[in-house]
């Protein structure tokens, strides 16, 4: 996790702020990739990042808090230029604690001693989520790296095209779908709230 955030931090180096407006929910800043018109064609270079003032909280449109409770590096970019010295508490989530196993929630509690359960979305998405973004790490350190990475990658969607077809519905797309209820947290790690008030704000932008 200190690793993960470490290069979080390494990567808002590429980022700067460009812009920001107010928003019912707080302040709405966007932030751009320093290298946007080097960039390949489909790699995304800008993304929104809400600071909710209720939650005092920083959450992007990017995804990644939504998908596995960490900052990501636009979220660090808009922290580090406002001069936050300190991740705010609604971010310190249970899970990255020393004692995280003592304060498992109950549908949780199945991880306790070592159990393992591969069949539990949460499992099963961070674990495919935190692999997926390793191979991203290392797919980009070179030209023949980056070829290898997407060769791979291709192939697995061949595959998976196939083996996908049928959904458990434990994955976390189908919970959260399930889940929807219109009184989505939106600082909640794992609910979808933050897309739904960002478009809100960008409509009412314009
Ligand atoms: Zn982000």
């Amino acid at each position: 996790m200190y690793e993960m955030f470490q290069h979080a931090i390494y990567l808002s180096g590429s980022f700067v702020l460009q812009e920001a407006w107010p928003s019912e929910l707080g302040v709405v800043y966007m932030v751009s990739h320093i290298y946007a018109e080097r960039r390949q064609a489909w790699s995304r270079t800008q993304y929104r990042v809400l600071f909710d003032k209720e939650s005092r909280g920083y959450l992007c449109e990017c995804g990644l808090y939504t998908h596995m409770g960490m900052l990501c590096c636009h979220a660090i970019r808009v922290m580090i230029n406002l001069g936050v010295k300190e991740i705010p508490r609604v971010h310190i989530l249970n899970r990255w604690m020393k004692n995280a196993c003592k304060n498992l929630p109950e549908h949780l509690m199945i991880y306790k001693a070592g159990n393992y359960a591969p069949k539990d979305a949460t499992y099963r998405h961070s674990h495919l989520y935190s692999k997926a973004l390793e191979i991203v790490k290392m797919g980009d350190k070179n030209t023949e790296a980056y070829g290898a990475a997407m060769k791979h990658l291709l192939d697995a969607i061949d595959v998976l095209k196939d083996t996908n077809q049928e959904s458990d519905g434990l994955g976390l797309q189908d919970q959260t779908a399930a889940e929807l209820s219109g009184s989505a947290m939106p600082i909640t790690p794992g609910r979808t709230g933050l897309a739904s008030s960002m478009n809100v704000i960008s409509r009412k932008r314009d």
